[in-house]
């Protein structure tokens, strides 16, 4: 699960927009959470889009409002909770904006929604039901009963865009909400995500990742078994692809077929994410990860002698209940060891309806709250030091960017390491892949000079 790669994302809508769209068709679009949830907002956006709404830069500017929301921690969930607040008054303003509560919040295992009163919601959608949500448009052209929506005919696609080609997960990690609320695994057809991947990349994208809670798994629910190696094969050769990654492995499901084909395809980057959770076998039995540390090591050091110069980024879960302070070394002493590019890192949040969270009710298995966040910043501080050391050893290095857009006066690329490049340049290179020569380095990215 990505559940750690946590993203605030401001909407399209909030891009400064100097289009005339009356209110009524205006949609403003607010997501929290994983990378699965910014895939989804994407996809309503452009669906949205296509049936003739533009976005607003402000929800009071909006006639339709969504909240893509997250469970996995509750500090996510207490932020939409906040932005539901702030609706009251847009609503009592202009009693026609329609407000969807879309996203992980809404199931049926999660009571906090409905132990709140809420009467500035609508409609209540689940995660990833595009459709639905655009159908519930109040000016929408769409309907449900008509075939299913171009979700991927994007006027504009971004340079780099994900791909969901699978929904759900099939395993019961002790502290993981996300199969309660996404429901069981569904692989998407191959031909399908094909067929997307060709028509976004027609309309100007250059980079896929494909995404899934186990990207791994995709396939094993088919006709046939085909698996992600079959995929990425197929993708790779879409017309006018220049990178191909995916999201998220899971150290049970990875295969030597899969290591092999991301060394042999030219376009798929050498870039793995895989989260290992906690050092100590002894945790990851309590987290019910299906793994041990030893074969964690050993696919590790598979994925570095098969793919040179791969980077490898991994997620933790700090404060696990049962995780003792020499649990919690043997995973500072794991990340000593790999020396990951980058480490997602988060204290234990208690979700209602897991097993982790009658662990945390034990006072013999709970980790404090000030303990938690200790051990999260002492983990922090670990990996900013070896981060930084990492990215030290590209200076003077050229690496290939491919250009995103603009921050601040520079251009901002990804190297295949997708490790984040800054330039200067007079042109405008989105799109384009440049070489870059790298001048300063820090922890999170890269400075340097364009080479083209
Ligand atoms: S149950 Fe486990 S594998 Fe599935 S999404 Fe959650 S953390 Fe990932």
């Amino acid at each position: 699960m990505q559940d750690l790669l946590f993203i605030d994302k401001l909407s399209l809508a909030q891009r400064p927009d100097r289009d005339t769209t009356p209110r009524a068709r205006r949609y403003y679009v607010w997501t929290v959470g994983c990378q699965m949830n910014v895939s989804d907002s994407e996809r309503l956006e452009a669906a949205l889009q296509n049936v003739g709404y533009s976005p607003a830069p402000r929800p009071e500017e909006a006639s339709f409002i969504v909240l893509n929301s997250c469970s996995v921690r509750a500090s996510a969930e207490e932020r939409i909770f906040g932005k539901l607040g702030e609706l009251v008054r847009i609503k009592r303003e202009q009693p026609d904006t329609r407000v969807i509560l879309w996203g992980c919040m809404v199931g049926p295992q999660n009571r906090s929604i409905f132990e709140r009163q809420l009467p500035m919601v609508d409609h209540f959608v689940s995660p990833s039901a595009v459709d639905e949500v655009v159908a519930l448009a109040p000016n929408s052209i769409y309907t449900l009963d008509e075939p299913a929506l171009p979700v991927a005919s994007w006027a504009h696609p971004p340079v780099s865009v994900h791909v969901p080609i699978q929904y759900g997960c099939n395993m019961t990690c002790a502290y993981c909400v996300i199969p309660l609320r996404r429901g069981h695994e569904r692989s998407r057809p191959l031909d399908e995500i094909v067929d997307e991947c060709r028509r976004i990349v027609a309309r100007g994208a250059r980079e896929i990742t494909l995404l899934g809670q186990i990207v791994d798994s995709w396939g094993h629910d088919m006709p046939g078994r085909p698996q992600l190696p079959d995929l990425l094969e197929a993708v790779h050769e879409v017309p006018g692809l220049q990178r191909l990654r995916f999201l998220t492995s899971h150290p049970a499901w990875m295969t030597e077929r899969l290591i092999a084909t991301v060394a042999r395809l030219p376009r798929c980057m050498p870039d793995i994410n895989l989260p290992v959770q906690a050092g100590s076998d002894r945790v990851l039995k309590l987290m019910r990860r299906g793994y041990t540390i030893a074969r964690y090591q050993a696919l590790v050091a598979r994925i570095r002698e098969t793919i040179p110069g791969v980077s490898l980024t991994t997620d933790v879960i700090v404060g696990h209940p049962g995780e003792t302070r020499e649990d919690f070394a043997q995973t500072l002493a794991l990340c000593e060891e790999i020396r990951f590019d980058k480490v997602h890192i988060a204290a234990f949040s208690a979700r209602p309806g897991t097993l982790a969270a009658e662990q945390e009710a034990d006072p013999a298995l709970a980790v404090a709250e000030d303990e938690k966040e200790s051990r999260r910043r002492e983990l922090e501080r670990l990996q900013e030091r070896i981060a930084t050391e990492r990215s030290a050893g590209l200076l003077g290095q050229t690496v290939q960017a491919l250009v995103e857009g603009e921050n601040k006066g520079k251009w901002r690329g990804r190297s295949p390491n997708n490790k984040l490049v800054f330039f200067a340049h007079p042109d405008d290179l989105t799109g384009r892949l440049v070489p870059v020569r790298i001048t300063q380095t820090s922890p999170w990215a890269l400075q340097g000079q364009a080479l083209a």
